[in-house]
């Protein structure tokens, strides 16, 4: 891979190389069944990959951005379900050591079951009748101040990824009584959180993204992470939220296990019309180079933007590049459901048969496009880069 810059990153690189190998085994029946990837965690825990970010103090690997894109691209050529839940964990992980946003104490102790394979964290924002969180709309959610101090949560979050197997869930809510958003943190089986098995969609099938249910569920005062005005970005975010890349690394991770397939594919599939291997012939060598012209345009800018990332040396220099970070995010994802669509052109109408890996590459290759930040909420921001304050939009006028 031509990312790779020193022998960390090979070493890195080669050991999750061996895990997506294992994941590989159960991915498919685990899509099939639509189950959540459970043995596929477990094993992941097992092995310390839920330590990658966890900072070298606290007994974790360490890594930086620039690392957990190169590890998570590798795993999703495994499973990219799990890859999906682990990259919430790792990235979420990554952005606490860099914001602090967690008083000392809880991310220690976080940090160390993570190490020891017991600790997962997701966030829970999206709610059935505020879309995308990231849009700032105001949760739904109900946080209501309990008499003897802590806060009782009442509310319903949808799309959890690996909510069956995640330990520690940040849920955004409404805290009326000062009339601001608060996130905080609710423990795996606290009473009153249930689990709606509602999670049936056609791509990352195996990620348990379920419906987490509160229901009166009490939080002690010191679980109430961060309060901000509506719409506002909580401390957690003020590292710009570079760790969000995991996610198109995860869906060029996709796409790039589609591409390995299909140059395999080319240079053996020899029907006996042709005579010789259908990578002979002009028209599929020609996609073939269009599929390296996205795979390296993706990779360069994905990997160039963590560089930029990683070395920004303060937060608000890190903050600076949001617009940068979503770039990246909408090249890479529509990059990579490009390429899935160039390597079942060339595999021909078998891509499309369930026993397949390209139907599956197929349907988990989407959801990367209603993964934030949005591809209209970036071209809403670079459009509004490029032509400055003074022209507002037609609505704000
Ligand atoms: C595989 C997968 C895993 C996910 N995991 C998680 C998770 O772990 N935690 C989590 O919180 N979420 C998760 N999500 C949910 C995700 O973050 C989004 O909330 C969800 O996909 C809905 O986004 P949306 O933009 O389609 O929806 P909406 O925000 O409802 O948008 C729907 C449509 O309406 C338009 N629209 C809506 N509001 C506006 C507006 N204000 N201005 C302009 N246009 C608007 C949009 O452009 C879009 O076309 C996951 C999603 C996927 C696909």
């Amino acid at each position: 891979m031509a990312q790779i810059r020193h022998a960390a990153d090979e070493e890195l690189v080669t050991w999750v190389e061996t895990l997506a190998s294992k994941l590989a085994i159960r991915a498919e029946r685990y899509d099939r069944e639509g189950t959540f990837v459970s043995e596929q965690i477990t094993y992941l825990q097992s092995v310390g990959y839920a330590g990658l970010t966890v900072p070298k103090i606290y007994g974790g690997r360490g890594c930086d951005l620039y690392q957990l894109l190169l590890a998570q691209e590798r795993l999703a050529h495994g499973d990219p379900s799990a890859a999906l839940v682990m990259g919430w964990h790792l990235g979420i992980t990554l952005s606490l050591a860099l914001t602090g946003a967690w008083p000392e104490p809880i991310y220690a102790e976080f940090c160390r079951s993570a190490v020891q394979g017991k600790a997962l964290v997701n966030a829970c924002g999206t709610e059935p009748d505020s879309g995308s969180p990231s849009r700032g709309g105001r949760p739904s959610t109900l946080a209501v101040r309990a008499p003897g101090g802590g806060y009782h949560l009442t509310g319903k979050k949808t799309w959890a990824t690996g909510s069956p197997a995640i330990t520690h869930i940040l849920v955004t809510a409404y805290v009326e009584d000062v009339d601001c958003v608060g996130e905080f943190l609710v423990r795996k089986g606290a009473a009153g959180v249930q689990l709606e098995h509602s999670w049936d969609s056609m791509a990352m099938r195996g990620s348990g993204s379920h419906t987490v249910v509160l229901d009166h569920v009490f939080v002690p005062e010191e679980h109430l992470l961060d309060l901000v005005a509506p719409g506002q970005k909580t401390a957690r975010s003020s590292d710009g939220s570079g760790w969000l890349l995991h996610i198109p690394a995860t869906y060029l991770g996709i796409a790039n296990a589609a591409r390995d397939y299909t140059i395999d594919f080319a240079k053996k599939y020899a029907p006996n019309s042709l005579g010789q291997p259908i990578a002979t012939v002009p028209h599929v060598r020609e996609k073939i180079g269009q599929l390296e012209v996205q795979r390296g345009i993706a990779e360069s800018v994905l990997f160039a933007t963590a560089r930029r990332y990683d070395d920004a040396p303060t937060l608000e220099a890190k903050r600076a590049l949001r617009e940068e970070l979503a770039l990246a995010k909408y090249a890479v994802t529509n990059a990579a459901v490009s390429m899935v669509d160039l390597a079942m052109r060339i595999v021909g109408g078998q891509s499309i048969l369930r026993s397949h890996p390209l139907e599956r590459y197929y349907r988990d290759v989407r959801a990367g496009l209603h993964n934030p930040p949005m591809d209209d909420v970036t071209l809403r921001q670079l459009a509004d880069r490029a032509l400055g304050k003074e022209v507002a939009t037609k609505k704000e006028r």
